[in-house]
């Protein structure tokens, strides 16, 4: 049997960085397949005939666009989900790999963050309904491993960051909000005003880091628990302000507003599974990261997500 895989998803974020390690794979975005839709489902999966799926595609935003639009959040992603799983099933996929997201976690949980306190209470309420819709994810995998004994798992990254993000000031994530809001202070040379105290601290994991995990998984993961990809490297937004602005060369002046909301102090992953599962395996320092990140942006300001 020929090891044909397909990525959802592939024009994303992790689509993209995907390609390095998956050359050869197939990538689809929503561009021919709405993926809401069952029969667009089907039809992506009758013209490849994947053996196997690396399931990215999803609703995905920052916090601003999960509070305007919690509908959309939770009815597009349970849509997908449960239409790229049923379909799989219904296709004979063999292996297949999706991705929840760390929003999934109880908002009072117990730290380190560990997978079997996914579903130990409410996640928090800027983004309950991504957050529920990714819950059902595990279960649904779960139990089409119960019934069908089906070699599928999931995927939980922490705040992924890199080249091809969307950097949308409306919907996207901390580090791509931070890079071009800094880029707009110093074209307009106007002062660069951060949510928050600064002092949050976070895991930021680096797009090729979680591409080349999602890599291994497709092929050689086992474990029925969900792995948590994430980095040892903790770094509070004070110090990821400190990186952008020596990349961007921004010498102007930075303002912390401790009146906007900033969540929780830390949210620490555990990553010894993911150390267990590839114990070689380096992660991309953040300062290398942001330097790659915030290179391509400048590089491909006009063309890019915004
Ligand atoms: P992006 O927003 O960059 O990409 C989303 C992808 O999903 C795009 O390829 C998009 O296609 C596709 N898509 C969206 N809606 C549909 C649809 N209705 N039908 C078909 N395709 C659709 O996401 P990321 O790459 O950042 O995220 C990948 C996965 O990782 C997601 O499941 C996300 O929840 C998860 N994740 C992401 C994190 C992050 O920080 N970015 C953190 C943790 C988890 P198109 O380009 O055509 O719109």
């Amino acid at each position: 049997m020929t090891n044909k895989i397909l990525v959802t998803g592939g024009s994303g974020l992790v689509g993209r960085a995907l390609r390095l390690y998956l050359p050869n794979a197939i990538y689809a975005s929503s561009y021919n397949y709405d993926l809401r839709d069952p029969g667009g489902v089907d039809a992506l999966f009758v013209k490849h005939r994947p053996n196997h799926i690396i399931h990215l595609a999803g609703k995905v935003g920052g916090v601003g666009i999960n509070l305007s639009h919690p509908v959309e959040f939770f009815e597009d992603n349970i849509l997908i989900n449960t239409n790229v799983l049923r379909e799989a099933h219904r296709h004979g996929v063999g292996r297949l790999v999706s991705c929840m997201s760390t929003c999934v976690f109880p908002n009072d949980v117990e730290y380190p963050l560990q997978p079997d306190k996914i579903h130990l209470g409410e996640p928090h309420p800027t983004n309950f309904g991504y957050a529920y819709a990714k819950r059902m994810l595990e279960v649904q995998t779960r139990a089409y491993r119960q019934q069908y004994n089906k070699e599928w798992f999931t995927a939980i990254p922490t705040n992924i960051y890199g080249p091809h993000d969307n950097f949308n000031l409306e919907s996207s994530h901390v580090i791509p909000a931070l890079i071009h809001k800094c880029y707009i202070a110093k074209q307009t040379n106007t002062p660069w005003v951060i949510w928050g105290s600064g002092r949050a601290i976070r895991e930021f994991v680096f797009v090729s880091d979680v591409a080349c995990v999602l890599a291994n998984m497709i092929t050689s993961y086992s474990n029925p628990e969900p792995l948590i990809i994430s980095t040892p490297h903790q770094c509070s937004i004070r110090e990821v302000v400190r990186m952008i602005s020596q990349c961007m060369e921004f010498d102007g002046e930075i303002i912390y507003d401790d009146t906007k909301p900033e969540g929780q102090y830390r949210k620490p992953s555990d990553i010894s599974p993911l150390r267990s599962f590839m114990p070689d395996f380096r992660h991309t320092s953040l300062e290398t990261g942001i330097e790659l990140t915030v290179k391509w942006f400048t590089e491909n300001y006009e063309s890019s997500r915004k």
